[in-house]
């Protein structure tokens, strides 16, 4: 789920202190461009931003998320945010919906204190489009406030951003990212989290992509592999490890994926025992269905036996001579 408060956005801390500062004392400036190239956040810290300008804080902080304002903001069901419509198939912003956007800013807020318009990627804007909203920031209503988001300002005419207060975002130390990932992603090894840290060079975005796609196959191909075991059908697992019998790195993922899940299976069968609650932790369907199939002792072994396939991988043992072995032994039931 996307941050709604500050304190959950990531790095950016200078950002951030700036943020909490204006929010603290209700003073949101009228006109705000953020830049930042893509996957930093642009978007979330936008609407971050719009959530406390329209929250009536019940609780002192801001945004509270539990005001009547917030919940409907979580909702995307707010009247007093609004998203101006971009052209057609263009990716700029009419200047009729601007001339719109014009009269309506003059009209009160619906029912916050503030009216919110988010300009997305206002860097693909015509001249006019721009020239256009400079007329609404030149020209503000006292209760709206205009968000824009762009790549770089050097795609903005000069005046327009000289009428905002510009929040450039930078990229977030590698170490960050690694840590957000690891609360995203509990079945992925940490390996493979701080490679696409590291790969991502601080863009949480891309990290994030280059995780779901590696991990998607490998993913689909678990579920059916758990499958066959659960049903101990070695020839049907036999089928499913045919299509990476060449593929020395898949075959590594998989099994490091399979053993992890079976660790939550059993941490699942163990908190069951104690009457501890595990949902808080272990999200893999898979380990759910293993630890409702199976016995702790019966996890246990197959634990054991992927650790040692695992180990035999390492030592480069011949794939499909691997590949029966483990079949073999893991369809023992
Ligand atoms: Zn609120």
């Amino acid at each position: 789920m996307l941050p709604l408060k500050l304190d959950d956005f990531i790095g950016n801390d200078r950002i951030k202190q700036e943020f909490r500062r204006m929010f603290k004392a209700r003073n949101i400036p009228n006109s705000i461009i953020i830049e930042g190239e893509s996957g930093l956040g642009k978007s979330t810290l936008s609407k971050i931003i719009a959530n406390a300008a329209i929250c009536s804080s019940i609780n002192g902080v801001i945004p509270c998320l539990e005001c009547t304002n917030c919940i409907k903001f979580k909702e995307k069901a707010h009247p007093d945010v609004i998203y101006p419509q971009k052209l057609g198939t263009s990716q700029s912003f009419g200047v009729d919906e601007i001339r719109k956007i014009k009269v309506d800013s003059y009209s009160s807020p619906n029912e916050a204190p503030s009216k919110v318009y988010i300009f997305e990627d206002a860097q693909s804007m015509t001249k006019q489009a721009q020239n256009a909203i400079l007329w609404l920031l030149e020209n503000p209503s006292e209760h709206a406030i205009f968000l824009l988001t762009c790549n770089s300002t050097r795609f903005l005419i000069d005046t327009l951003c000289s009428r905002c207060q510009i929040f450039s975002l930078s990229p977030v130390d590698t170490n960050l990212v690694a840590d957000y990932l690891r609360l995203q992603n509990f079945e992925i090894s940490k390996e493979k989290i701080n490679k696409a840290a590291e790969n991502s060079r601080g863009n949480i975005k891309k990290a994030l992509k280059e995780l779901s796609t590696k991990t998607d196959h490998t993913s689909s191909l678990l579920k059916s592999v758990t499958d066959s075991i659960l049903k101990g059908d070695e020839w049907n697992l036999l089928v499913l490890l045919e299509q990476i019998r060449n593929d020395r790195k898949s075959f590594a993922s998989l099994i490091a994926l399979l053993l992890s899940t079976l660790k939550n299976a059993a941490i699942i069968k163990s908190c069951e025992k104690k009457g501890a609650p595990y949902e808080g932790f272990v999200k893999s369907n898979e380990a759910k269905l293993l630890a409702q199939k199976l016995e702790l002792q019966e996890i246990l072994k197959l634990i054991e036996i992927s650790q040692e396939v695992l180990k035999y991988q390492e030592l480069n043992m011949a794939l499909n001579v691997l590949i029966v072995h483990f079949c073999s032994k893991m369809c023992f039931r």
